[in-house]
């Protein structure tokens, strides 16, 4: 993104604050705590979000009201009257950073092995913009890529939109993320994640991807871009300047014989009914890349079966393959958008069992944990205790994969951390092997 652009967005979210300020429908004490909340994490939208996506009659209930504006119950009340009554008192600068600085650092910013964990190195030297968990897959975070067209609130991410994280995936050395790849070829997988990599004008993107369809990179199969424009900003693939030059990179990909897929993160049905998200789809279907969907169940904006049922129809409708439905991370104001692992199973499933087989590629309720990717599959009585069907979609060691295992049933818990084996037995089978149990969220 060039400075005059990230300029423009500044200047938007600084009218959206007063558009705050100004907002009919919520009494003031509701929009000071709106305000509050901005003060100490992430806000950004754009006129495409405001003006096509939420419905402002229904504020502030709205889905995707909740989801792209700060909402009172994200922060703890005790901080969240701090905030209120430093702004109430027009307290100086300073002093609302300070205090904004303290929450954020009780908000788990930073959260455990998110800046060291999987991280390749080259020669010795860390590639602090790669990840490599899984033998055949590498994420890849360019520099240019690592902010998006809007901030999804509950996102785990949060803490490098505020300048906490300093970008440390940041990789601002392509040569390297290249040179790294040449010597793996057990990579088949190549997924570009962010922030959102379709920020980036597509000449910027071309010189990342443009390398992979050399020779010396034909193991290099399959490539993946993370991304939420398709949600937030569809005209990337439509009227941007750089559309038509981003769907001739899609093809030329696709063109080499490589699978090309957009990873589109899609949180709520309303975010696939503009014209502008249909005839986008259409065009990158065009250029022979898969979209496929994935995103995170979240309290207030898609904690129903039907939120979930919408979607997949719509898009099998469209031509988009469902992915995945993760389970949100524990991160920051992870109280007001937690759903319990029983809870998501219970809405996976009521929505699994109305649709089509066509929309059964979904895999879900996920967890991106340390030893791996988690599902949910089911919960049931065993010999007298009931518990949790659970197994790896993806385990840090590959024969995990597939492998069921059992945990008590827990009501309340959000995260494979906070389950005990079933059956009396001390450890998890792939215990023996992992650091204990502990709490973790980044990309591992
Ligand atoms: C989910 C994930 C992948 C991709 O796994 P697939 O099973 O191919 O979808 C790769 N790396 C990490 C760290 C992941 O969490």
């Amino acid at each position: 993104m060039g400075a005059d652009q990230a300029g423009r967005y500044e200047a938007f979210t600084l009218k959206t604050m007063d558009r705050i300020r100004q907002l009919e429908g919520l009494s003031e004490r509701r929009r000071l705590a709106m305000r509050a909340v901005a003060q100490v994490l992430p806000f950004r939208t754009n006129r495409y979000v405001t003006d096509e996506l939420i419905d402002w009659d229904n504020i502030p209930d709205d889905p995707i009201f909740q989801l792209t504006f700060p909402q009172p119950g994200m922060l703890d009340p005790d901080d969240l009257a701090r905030m209120m009554l430093l702004l109430r008192q027009s307290a100086p600068m300073m002093e609302l950073r300070r205090a904004a600085n303290e929450i954020r650092l009780k908000l788990n910013p930073h959260p455990a092995g998110q800046m060291e964990h999987n991280v390749p190195r080259l020669d010795g030297v860390p590639l602090p913009g790669l990840q490599h968990k899984y033998r055949d897959t590498v994420l890849f975070f360019p520099s240019r890529g690592q902010t998006c067209h809007a901030y999804c609130t509950y996102c785990f991410r949060w803490a490098q939109f505020v300048g906490m994280d300093e970008l440390k995936f940041a990789q601002r050395e392509t040569e390297s993320f290249h040179r790294y790849l040449r010597r793996h070829d057990e990579v088949s997988d190549v997924l570009f994640t962010g922030g959102d990599p379709l920020i980036m004008r597509a000449w910027h993107l071309r010189a990342y991807i443009e390398p992979l369809l050399a020779p010396r990179m034909e193991h290099i199969r399959h490539i993946r871009i993370g991304t939420k424009a398709l949600a937030f900003w569809p005209r990337k693939f439509v009227t941007d300047k750089d559309a038509d030059t981003l769907l001739r990179l899609f093809e030329q990909v696709v063109a080499s014989g490589r699978h090309l897929a957009l990873m589109a993160h899609f949180t709520h049905p309303r975010e696939m009914e503009t014209p502008m998200v249909e005839r986008a789809i259409e065009r990158i279907r065009s250029t022979g890349a898969m979209i496929r969907t994935q995103a995170p169940l979240v309290r207030h904006v898609n904690d129903s079966p039907a939120a979930w049922a919408s979607m997949w129809r719509r898009q099998v409708r469209l031509g988009c393959v469902p992915y995945y439905m993760f389970v949100e991370r524990d991160t920051g104001p992870k109280g007001y958008f937690a759903v319990p692992l029983a809870e998501a199973h219970d809405i996976f499933r009521r929505a699994f069992s109305t649709v089509s087989g066509l929309a059964r590629t979904v895999r879900g309720p996920s967890m991106s944990a340390t030893p791996g990717k988690v599902v949910v599959h089911g919960i049931q009585q065993v010999r007298g205790e009931k518990v949790f069907i659970l197994s790896f979609l993806r385990g840090r060691k590959q024969e995990w994969a597939g492998r069921p295992f059992f945990a008590r049933y827990d009501e309340s818990a959000t995260w494979l951390d906070e389950l005990k084996p079933a059956f009396d037995e001390d450890h998890f089978f792939f215990e023996q092997d992992t650091p204990p149990r502990r709490r973790q969220v980044g990309w591992e």
